[in-house]
């Protein structure tokens, strides 16, 4: 028998997922910044285009080159120099995709490199670090 005036209960909390469990260390280690020290990094942003690194340029998506599948696990940081860089860390580079990133980039004086410094998930992504180059 129910009483229609009674408080309804708040539904039932889910059973902790195992893989939101993980998800949420690794982005606590990201976000927190244990393993940034390591790397000279503090977060600066969530941009994901290196576009933002440039005065007076924005990202154009999603015609923008920053709309490949290279660009994973991507913030702004901080340099401990004090620059500010954006880096993605996918798990796999293409060759024609780095190729167009890197065309790109230069074109609009923007410098990038690869390296297996990456704080997400280390030895499993790539770094992808872009900074403001020269100007071209
Ligand atoms: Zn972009």
């Amino acid at each position: 028998m129910t009483d229609p005036d009674a408080i309804p209960r708040r539904p039932k909390r889910r059973a902790a997922d195992p893989y939101d469990e993980l998800e949420s260390v690794l982005n606590r280690n990201v976000r927190g910044h244990p393993r940034l020290e390591t790397y000279g990094l503090t977060r600066a942003g969530d941009s994901r285009c290196p576009r933002s690194l440039l005065p007076r340029r924005s990202c154009k998506r999603p015609t923008c080159w920053c709309q490949t599948r290279m660009n994973d696990h991507a913030a702004t940081y901080r340099t401990d120099e004090g620059e500010r860089i954006v880096l993605w860390e996918p798990y796999q580079v293409y060759p024609e995709d780095l190729a167009e990133v890197a065309s790109s980039a230069h074109a609009e004086g923007i410098d990038l490199y690869l390296s297996g410094q990456s704080p997400y998930n280390p030895g499993q992504t790539l770094g992808i670090y872009f900074s403001r180059g020269e100007p071209r």
